[in-house]
């Protein structure tokens, strides 16, 4: 029999899970839709079922462990709190309701923290023991990583570099406070800062033609390929926010490296170049050097799934 933990990540819309070997292989995958389930009691019913069916497919494969990635949730407690993305209310002892329904060991974290985990376990982290990864998305999630252990902090919540205030007074984020790294260094962040390029500057842009909602940051990527003025600023002013993220995290924990995931990321050296130029110029210069800003190695399809079983491999000492 080959043992397999079942990666689960839970989505605002979809739940993907795919079982999961120590090697990183992917034997076997299902979906669930997270809104389909009003409470967390029935979901973690379908999703029991849905192990079933998947184990009843898959006759060779033995279920040793259940990790969750979800967003709000809490490796210490094994909960989800306040996800405003989830139709579960207030603070869901996910883990625990698991392992009861299931039988079999089961540990949660957020989805920055699964990445870290991933890319400890299966990706470019395998030998290094201090690094932070950044998911640059719709918003900026991060995890860090200190002497192979993922860094929560007393309550379970740490490690949220997209909320470090970046800007005193700054652009509204969603957390309620001004001026988080987030709201300038993510894709919505991109976009925010073309959209007042566009207003503050009279160069010609081939952005101007396109509605606001047309504005993604792919497209930007792409006027700034094509030589746009607006748009290399815009992707310019970001990388620099972002490397200002990164030389205040190294003067923190000092990582060997610092990975970046996500779309944003994809971006290549129109990205990394210029965050690399930076981060050098930023940093405390003890520190000038000793870091290397590097792509995540995990495929960005598979990453929350091998991240979330992670959780369970990394305790079985692989
Ligand atoms: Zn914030």
């Amino acid at each position: 029999m080959k043992e397999v933990v079942a990666g689960v990540d839970i989505g605002g819309t979809n739940t993907m899970i795919g079982f999961v070997d120590a090697e990183g292989v992917i034997h076997a995958e299902g979906r669930l839709s997270t809104p389909e389930y009003a409470f967390a009691d029935d979901f973690v019913i379908g999703l029991d079922t849905k192990l079933k069916e998947m184990l009843a497919e898959h006759p060779g494969l033995k279920l040793i462990g259940i990790g969750i990635g979800a967003p709000n949730a809490n490796f210490n407690k094994g909960t989800i709190e306040l996800a405003p993305n989830l139709r579960w209310k207030g603070i869901i002892p996910l883990v625990k309701i698991t392992e009861r329904r299931t039988g079999l060991k089961t540990r949660i974290t957020n989805d920055a923290n699964a990445a870290a985990l991933g890319e400890m376990i299966f990706g470019a982290a395998k030998k290094v023991k201090d690094f932070i990864i950044l998911t640059l998305g719709t918003g900026l999630g991060s995890g860090i990583v200190v002497d192979g252990e993922v860094v929560y902090g007393h309550t379970g919540f740490a490690g949220e570099l997209g909320h470090m205030t970046v800007v005193e007074g700054g652009r509204v984020c969603g957390c309620g406070r001004r001026g988080c790294l987030e709201t300038y260094a993510s894709a919505t962040g991109l976009v925010r800062t073309v959209l007042a390029l566009l207003s503050d500057r009279r160069d010609e842009s081939l952005l101007r033609e396109l509605k606001g909602s047309e504005i993604t940051s792919r497209r930007i990527a792409e006027a700034a390929a094509a030589g746009d003025i607006i748009a290399q600023e815009a992707l310019d002013q970001t990388a620099r926010m972002i490397a200002l993220g990164i030389a205040n995290s190294v003067i923190f924990s000092s990582p060997e490296v610092i990975y970046l995931f996500g779309g944003l990321a994809q971006a290549g050296d129109a990205i990394f170049v210029p965050v690399r130029k930076y981060a050098d110029e930023l940093v405390q210069p003890v520190f000038r050097g000793t870091f290397r800003v590097e792509p995540s190695g995990l495929p960005e399809a598979q990453a929350a799934i091998l991240g979330a079983s992670a959780l369970i491999w990394k305790d079985a000492g692989i």
